[in-house]
């Protein structure tokens, strides 16, 4: 299945041709349209699959067909090498839309704590955020959260393994209850359906 077959916005799919990315891959052609449609979604795929621009793209999509103010949409994952990684994808994906991002993880590569406080005061589109970094952000009460409407948990499982529950479920509470979420996971292990039940709402179910 080729890329405007989904329906995408002209922006985006020349810039999935300048990226090289010609055919969705089977993750893509299932959860794109789901996403699309607006409800929650689980999906079990693995790194390397094309998971990131399976939720990437129709959030995109969504933001350059109905600009909201503020942050629309809030990217957790559990490293910083991770957010770095979907910043980047973000950044290619969006280029030929007016569409902003910042990666939030306290990285020892100059990004200072003074930026992500502007990142997050400034309301820019799209943040991607690890767990700890993000809370000491929410800590001090500047991010304004309030037009969340996609929140997307990515390596749900690894989240779970390094023991971010706690910190996950206090972010979340601190976002609008009417949101879209979506969650995926490389496995589906109970704990991950545990969350699921948690925090997503009727949620569609995609697996490789
Ligand atoms: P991911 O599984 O999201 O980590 O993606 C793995 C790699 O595949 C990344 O480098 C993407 O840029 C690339 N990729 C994702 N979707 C496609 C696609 N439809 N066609 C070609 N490459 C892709």
């Amino acid at each position: 299945m080729t890329f405007d077959e989904f329906g995408l916005n002209d922006q985006l799919v020349e810039a999935l041709g300048y990226m090289n990315f010609e055919k969705a891959t089977e993750i893509q052609e299932k959860a794109i349209p789901i996403i699309l449609q607006g409800s929650d979604i689980i999906g079990c795929a693995q790194t390397g699959t094309g998971k990131t621009a399976a939720f990437i793209l129709p959030i995109l999509h969504k933001i350059a067909t109905s600009k909201t103010k503020g942050t629309n949409s809030l990217i957790v994952c559990p490293t910083r090498e991770l957010a770095m990684q979907i910043d980047q994808q973000v950044q290619g994906l969006a280029y030929f839309t007016n569409t902003s991002s910042f990666a939030i993880y306290g990285g020892g590569d100059g990004i200072s704590w003074e930026q992500e406080r502007r990142a997050l005061t400034d309301g820019v589109d799209i943040i991607i955020a690890t767990p700890g970094r993000l809370l000491s952000h929410m800590n001090n009460g500047y991010a304004d959260f309030s037009n969340i409407q996609h929140l997307i948990l990515d390596e749900a499982d690894r989240m779970l393994d390094i023991g971010f529950h706690d910190d996950i479920i206090k972010i979340i509470k601190e976002l609008p209850a009417k949101k879209q979420s979506l969650m995926f996971s490389a496995t589906m292990a109970p704990k991950i359906r545990k969350l699921a039940k948690e925090i997503l709402h009727s949620p569609k179910e995609v697996n490789l």
